[in-house]
């Protein structure tokens, strides 16, 4: 189909929540997108952190179609061995002494992580315990709760009244003030993927975790965007050295194929209709999200995202200081970075320039460039990428 004849179907058909781009992407090989003339793009957004291993990965393809030829879903009314297998990986590959449940999403995810959350609440303490703390500039989904739960105001407006119990630190240092006699868990990203690709100090995030142990309330890490070896470990909270309570994952785990996780320390917090899922976890989402663990941990364990880590991290750090006027400063973890830009006019331009140079990069927060390429992308598909940001530079 033509690209026009399309965006005008999508304008028609599709409600107007997006501000699309209408190029028309046909095909993928690793960090490299096709669009329908033929023009290709070096991805360093990975639609959202979303395609760890890629596009057009052979392997994840292979693992897709094998399942799909057997089954793809029964529900969680039976037992399902990729679902089991996955959990297993999950806690072993991150050490965590955990146990798992498998949602849809990020939002989800988090869904699953507030209901532990007013569980524990209720059980721990004589008064009912169920404020839960999050940050300014936060970002944790769309559904009404995790709406609630973002702190960004600008967000909430048409769609109240909301849940009660969310309560917002302006940062780390703020949240021992917004403790009450009512609070039963914090929920945080280690580095805000929205808010502007802002890492926390570890040695903060340490002192909060010992700090929340002692108040016997709950520590539970976002980790949709960060997880799944983005930071360079499974999970950012292994980076900082924490032990959370709850941890939630999303975006990089299946690939693509939509999933969601919530990991707890609180093994026995659920009983069997507590919390629940038609799709979650199903014999499709968890093959493949077990597929992309092997492909990931191997890349791991032979220090290859070790220096692909090290290699970008140079790149943009080069980038930054030859257009220091243009770029404040290069932040970031692992292969989740940004750099930002003196002013949101400057970056609207370069993200627009980049784009029609042939590189795909995010925004995230008001004034930050954001970089969440493929963890599989190699030295050649990153030269060529700065590359074109280089070109489009000289010319910006
Ligand atoms: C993307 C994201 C979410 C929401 O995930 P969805 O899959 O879009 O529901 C939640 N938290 C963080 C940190 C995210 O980056």
């Amino acid at each position: 189909m033509n690209a026009q004849t399309l965006k005008q179907m999508d304008l028609d058909y599709v409600l107007h929540t997006y501000a699309r781009n209408y190029t028309h992407f046909v095909k993928g090989n690793g960090a490299t997108l096709y669009d329908d003339k033929g023009k290709n793009y070096i991805d360093f957004g990975s639609g959202i952190a979303v395609c760890s291993v890629g596009h057009g990965n052979e392997r994840l393809a292979e693992a897709i179609y094998k399942q799909a030829k057997h089954l793809i879903h029964t529900s969680n009314l039976y037992l399902i061995e990729p679902q089991a297998k996955l959990a297993k990986k999950l806690v072993e590959l991150s050490g965590y002494d955990m146990r798992v449940f498998f949602a849809n999403s990020g939002a989800e995810a988090n869904e699953g992580a507030l209901k532990i959350a007013r569980k524990f609440g209720e059980e721990n303490g004589e008064l009912k315990r169920y404020q839960i703390i999050t940050l300014d500039s936060s970002f944790h989904g769309r559904t009404i709760s995790t709406l609630k739960a973002t702190a960004q105001s600008k967000m909430h407006q048409y769609f109240g009244p909301f849940p009660d119990g969310f309560v917002y630190a302006k940062d780390l240092s703020d949240i021992p003030n917004k403790i009450s006699d009512v609070t039963c868990a914090v929920l945080l990203e280690l580095v805000q993927g929205e808010g502007g690709i802002t890492p926390f100090d570890k040695q903060e995030v340490q002192n909060l975790a010992k700090f929340l142990k002692e108040k016997n309330i709950l520590l539970m890490i976002d980790e949709v965007q960060t997880g799944i070896y983005r930071s360079g470990e499974l999970f950012a909270s292994q980076v900082y050295g924490i032990t959370p309570d709850v941890i939630t994952t999303a975006k990089g785990l299946a690939g693509g194929v939509p999933i969601g996780a919530v990991m707890t320390s609180l093994k026995n917090i659920f009983s069997p209709s507590d919390h629940g899922s038609t799709f979650g976890g199903n014999f499709l989402s968890t093959s493949a999200a077990l597929e992309v663990l092997e492909i990931l941990s191997a890349l791991k364990q032979s220090g290859e995202l070790e220096r692909t880590i090290t290699y970008f991290t140079q790149k943009l750090q080069n980038l930054q200081k030859a257009y220091h006027e243009i770029f404040i400063q290069e932040v970031g973890l692992g292969l989740m970075r940004g750099l930002r830009v003196k002013d949101a006019e400057t970056l609207s331009a370069f993200l627009e320039s980049s784009f029609k140079n042939g590189v795909l990069v995010l925004k995230s927060g008001k004034n930050t460039a954001r970089f969440l390429p493929s963890l599989t992308i190699t030295k050649e598909e990153i030269d060529l990428g700065f590359e074109r940001l280089e070109s489009c530079l000289k010319a910006l």
